[in-house]
């Protein structure tokens, strides 16, 4: 890099050397505090090191370029001409923090270390000129603290004791007081005395009192901590990409910590759990910034105290947040320090938000003219997969009541993320990880007294979180909003003891394991289980027990639904069969794009049994016709219940041994015995053809169109029974499109040979009934060899649907049954960065698709392309679809809102 590089840029005083469009160099912090101290709000100077640096960094085994020296000590000349302060001084001495700024929020995943530039003598300074002791040596106890932990890494390993906080244990149990801002200076200087030591002792070296020396520590720790494993599990997580870096923020301190008319808080412009507007959030009197964040002392909350407490800083306060939506369009989350009555601020960012609080705040928004419809829908304002948490269950009322008739009502703390979760508890994360190791179905809440970036992984596996102490902007509430996990903090009456592995309310008490249900509506906490009900979208669609007009979540969604409708072009369509076909069209499914006719015959297996264990055509073609009526009624039902809307019918897939195999027999003593008997043959026979039936590898085996080819009774059966259903529905007066799909065709001549099968029997079902319906026939692309060969099945195939569950497992080798083993392990180590049976794996699997349809599309231009895997409901898959000009994508019913949101972020997009 060239030795020009602008690696320190300036903020404060009303300009800055960047703006809120630089996040990828400054970070999303460093971007923010300079673009509000371009609008002219409040913020102590300081200087962003930018990400380029932290590029450097690693390139260059961890060292820094020649010229940040002097460019560090430039900055810094300016923030103490700016604060009018200077940083080591004996006089007037400047303190700093220094702060990790990645370009997206990683709340609490890194570190910051404040009060920078005391030691035994500036601290004198400090408290002579502040004229409160107290004030000096209680920074200075928390500088050591931070640093201690953050730089020189003296920090409790998992489950250890916190020395730093046994230390401030035992201080406030000699003194006698509660909270640590009510120990005298004599007791504070002789924890810091008791905390150096503490240092030395763990470190073996002492800790630094040149402030330069210090301010190069807490620089450099932030550097590495971007590469800390609680980091790269939140990388992963929300696929941050590890090249990005971190940047790093130094500014001036202003205290919280001075007195009461000072205090430190965080707050958000709207709710951000349900989205009411309103200003909101936590505050501390007296106290300094992490005091809130960590959640160690329950603060108190804004709307509800802070105009009484410091009307003018209330004030001020709202201003601020009025200022900041108006002029960021969106929700805030800030953070502040109140000093003698001034606000300062000290970061905003766009607020995390619920699913909940997603909509609400996007439909309010454009409702209030701050924003457009387009705007709203975008991904960064409401992920679509956040809208399944408008479609979980909620406790259902009257088992609410039971459970407070019962007793078993525990508490009530603070509702940080909606929705009902039941579960086991388990106190640490490492426990959660085991059992779910043991049990990846295992519902777990983890409970504890306040959650840390340690938690993380726990927290991921917990149906909810519960903590004992926090606020609704502690990190528990903050991660679970984000993470759109049912959560409840600052639950003060619980009693919890780690060593124990108890929790408690007066003489209740719960160990690990033990069941609790906790209501993130209400913040109320339950021992054992409690029962759910659907959610109101639920209610109001489904089951149709509540009226829209009652149902003011629901009236939200179908506003937001009507907008993606606007705006999105690719049509979604369910996987579904006749039992959820009214459901999926409540969601809003344009047709069928996947009906499985396997599922109906296993509610019909003696027939089907009798089919499989035919050896001649003329036994199998008598148990086939017994199959018939079932198919056709089946079929009749869902015709009807689609109304007009095209049905995608795929013929027989699964390997015959689906239905019988040894497995069965096994289970079902007796079964054999009565398939003797229904045959009229002996067991052995039984025994012999379901040998014959065993398959070693059933995936690549006897199934799809080679079950047809071979059987072509079972495909004329199906054709017979989709057209006789369809000739009934049409004459009853409903429209009718179906669509037959042949699977796992790689072979021109395989679908060829289907096609024929059921074209002979449509004409000839046409022609008994008397009528012309019109229908056509494609295929699934489904094996590598059929994408590759797209041009020339095209020329048979009236339309194709991507089958990308079979698509990936035989396009990557993985068996989507046999993947658990090592897929995990694989995303650990970065071997792949998703789930490819979640999200389609693009480089690979996808560019068989885009071939596919170019393919496809270069013999029939308006070939009709869809998609039926699991992707179809994935938001990321939904808007790949998109980019390859795909007609239409198919789910699952629940994930039809989830598809049609990702359509319109796909347009959006694009
Ligand atoms: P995080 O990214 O984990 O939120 P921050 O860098 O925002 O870490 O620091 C956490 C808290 O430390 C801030 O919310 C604020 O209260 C306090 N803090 C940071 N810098 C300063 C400062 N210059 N003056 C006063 N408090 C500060
Ligand atoms: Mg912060
Ligand atoms: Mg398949």
């Amino acid at each position: 890099m060239s030795s020009g590089t602008k690696y320190v840029y300036f903020f404060g005083g009303g300009k800055s050397d960047g703006d809120a469009s630089m996040r990828n160099l400054l970070g999303g912090k460093g971007a923010n505090l300079a673009e509000m101290s371009n609008i002219g709000l409040p913020v102590p100077a300081g200087f962003t090191i930018t990400t380029e640096l932290c590029t450097y960094f690693y390139d260059n085994d961890r060292t820094y370029p020649p010229e940040l020296k002097q460019q560090v000590e430039d900055a810094m000349k300016q923030v103490e001409q700016t604060m009018g302060a200077e940083f080591g001084s004996q006089e007037n001495p400047l303190l700093l923090s220094c702060r990790s700024g990645a370009r997206e929020s990683m709340p609490g995943m890194m570190d910051t270390v404040l009060n920078i530039g005391l030691n035994d003598t500036t601290v004198e300074v400090l408290s002579k000129k502040s004229g409160n002791p107290a004030f000096a040596w209680d920074s200075y106890r928390r500088f050591i603290q931070m640093y201690g932990d953050v730089v020189m890494e003296v920090r409790p390993e998992a489950k250890e004791e916190d020395g730093y906080e046994l230390i401030l244990d035992e201080a406030r149990e000699k003194a006698g007081v509660e909270y640590d801002s009510q120990l005298s200076v004599d007791q504070l200087k002789e924890v810091v005395t008791k905390f150096k030591k503490l240092i030395r002792d763990k470190a073996g070296k002492d800790f630094p009192t040149d402030p330069m020396e210090q301010v190069w520590g807490a620089v450099g720790a932030v550097f590495q901590s971007w590469m800390n494993d609680r980091a790269i599990v939140y990388r992963r997580q929300y696929g941050i990409p590890h090249s990005w870096g971190t940047a790093v923020n130094v500014q001036a301190m202003v205290f919280g910590n001075l007195g009461d008319d000072c205090a430190t808080g965080v707050g958000l412009t709207r709710d951000c759990s349900m989205g009411a507007p309103g200003f909101n959030g936590d505050y501390l009197i007296n106290a300094q910034g992490e005091d809130v964040v960590a959640g160690i002392r329950t603060p108190k909350r804004i709307e509800k105290t802070l105009g009484e407490d410091m009307p003018e800083a209330y004030k001020q306060l709202c201003n601020i947040g009025e200022t900041l939506e108006q002029h960021y369009k969106d929700v805030q989350d800030i953070e502040f320090t109140v000093q003698q009555g001034k606000v300062w601020m000290l970061q905003t960012r766009n607020a995390k938000r619920t699913g909940f609080a997603a909509v609400r705040i996007a439909v309010d928004l454009v409702n209030e003219g701050l924003i457009d419809k387009k705007t709203a829908l975008t991904k960064k304002r409401i992920p679509a997969d956040d809208l399944n948490q408008l479609l979980q269950p909620i406790f259902d009322p009257a088992a609410k009541n039971k459970a407070i008739e019962d007793g078993t009502y525990l508490a009530t703390g603070i509702n940080a993320g909606p929705g009902a979760a039941t579960g086991i508890i388990c106190f640490h994360a490492e426990d959660a990880e085991a059992i779910q190791a043991k049990d990846p179905n295992v519902q777990l809440i983890l409970v504890r007294r306040e959650t840390s970036p340690e938690d993380l992984r726990g927290m991921r596996i917990a149906k909810g979180i519960l903590t004992a102490f926090g606020g609704a902007s502690s990190h528990a509430a903050l991660v679970s909003r984000q993470m759109g996990k049912t959560c409840i903090v600052g639950c003060s009456e619980l009693e919890i003891d780690y060593h124990e592995g108890t929790l408690s309310v007066g003489d209740k008490v719960l160990k690990t394991g033990d069941w609790i249900s906790i209501d993130g509506f209400t913040g109320e906490v339950f021992a054992g289980k409690v029962e759910t009900k659907p959610s109101e979208i639920i209610e109001v669609l489904i089951h149709k027990t509540r009226k829209p007009e009652d149902a003011e979540t629901f009236q939200r969604y179908s506003q937001l639904m009507e907008w993606v409708d606007e705006i999105r072009t690719m049509k979604v369509r369910a996987n579904a069969e006749p039992d959820d076909a009214a459901k999926a069209v409540a969601f809003g499914a344009e047709g069928v794009g996947l009906c499985r006719t396997e599922h109906m015959f296993f509610s019909h297996l003696d027939e089907i049994r009798e089919m499989i264990l035919a050896e001649e055509v003329e036994t199998r073609q008598k148990a086939i016709n017994k199959l018939l009526p079932f198919q056709r009624q089946d079929f009749e039902i869902l015709f009807k219940e689609m109304n007009g809307r095209p049905v995608t019918i795929r013929l027989l897939d699964p390997p015959l041994h689906e239905f019988l195999s040894e497995h069965h027999l096994h289970e079902q003593p007796d079964l054999a015995h009565k398939l003797a008997d229904m045959v009229g043959a002996g067991k052995e026979f039984i025994y012999r053809r379901v040998e014959e039936l065993k398959e070693s590898n059933p995936m690549l085996g006897h199934r799809g169109c080679r079950l047809g080819i071979v059987y072509p009774e079972i495909t004329a059966m199906q054709a017979r029974a989709i057209m006789e259903a369809a000739c009934h529905v049409q004459k009853a007066g409903i429209e009718v499109h179906p669509e037959i799909m042949i699977p796992l065709v790689g072979f021109k001549a395989e679908l060829d040979n289907q096609t024929k099968v059921v074209r002979e029997v449509a004409a000839e079902v046409l022609k008994e009934q008397g009528i012309e319906v019109a229908y056509t026939v494609g295929t699934m692309i489904e094996i590598p060899r059929a994408a590759l060969r797209a041009d020339e099945i095209a020329e048979t195939a009236e339309f194709f649907s991507f089958g990308t569950n079979d698509l990936t497992q035989t396009t990557l080798g993985m068996s989507r049954d046999d993947y658990g083993g090592f897929i995990g392990f694989y995303q650990e180590n970065d071997i792949i960065p998703n789930d490819p049976f979640q999200t389609v794996d693009q480089d690979g699997v996808g560019d068989l698709m885009k071939i596919g349809v170019e393919r496809g599309r270069s013999t029939r231009s308006d070939l009709k392309i869809g998609i039926c895997g699991e992707h179809g409901g994935d938001p990321a898959s939904v808007i790949f679809c998109h980019k390859l000009g795909l007609n239409y994508v198919s789910c699952s019913p629940f994930r039809i809102p989830i598809a049609r949101l990702a359509a319109a972020q796909a347009v959006l997009d694009s």
